[in-house]
């Protein structure tokens, strides 16, 4: 009986730490939906994508980072906006490109 409560505490740590894990670097997989394959969160604005419709880059400690193409869009238009005025540009033009659904 000792060794059951002793599987299963070690079974609910280690599955809390993978999945914390997941969560902390955004692992493909992790809060996925039925369907589009296996999905991962978007670095910026934390929605869940599926990885073949998001673009990736690695970093140096091994994860990965991935955006999706509303975050990639509206730091594009942050991006030329910048560029074209010479200024920043308001707060509301990353607000509104992350926020819609
Ligand atoms: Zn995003």
């Amino acid at each position: 009986m000792a060794f059951l409560v002793w599987a299963v505490i070690v079974g609910g740590t280690l599955f809390v730490i993978w999945y914390g894990y997941g969560l902390l670097v955004g692992k493909p997989g992790v809060g996925s939906e039925e369907g589009d394959g296996p999905t991962a969160s978007c670095h910026l604005c934390r929605r869940p994508f599926p990885v073949n419709r998001m673009v990736s880059r690695d970093k140096i400690a091994g994860f990965v980072n991935y955006f999706c193409g509303d975050c990639i869009e509206a730091l594009y238009q942050e991006y030329t906006t910048r560029f074209r005025d010479g200024s920043m540009p308001s707060s509301d033009v990353l607000g509104t490109r992350i926020g819609r659904n």
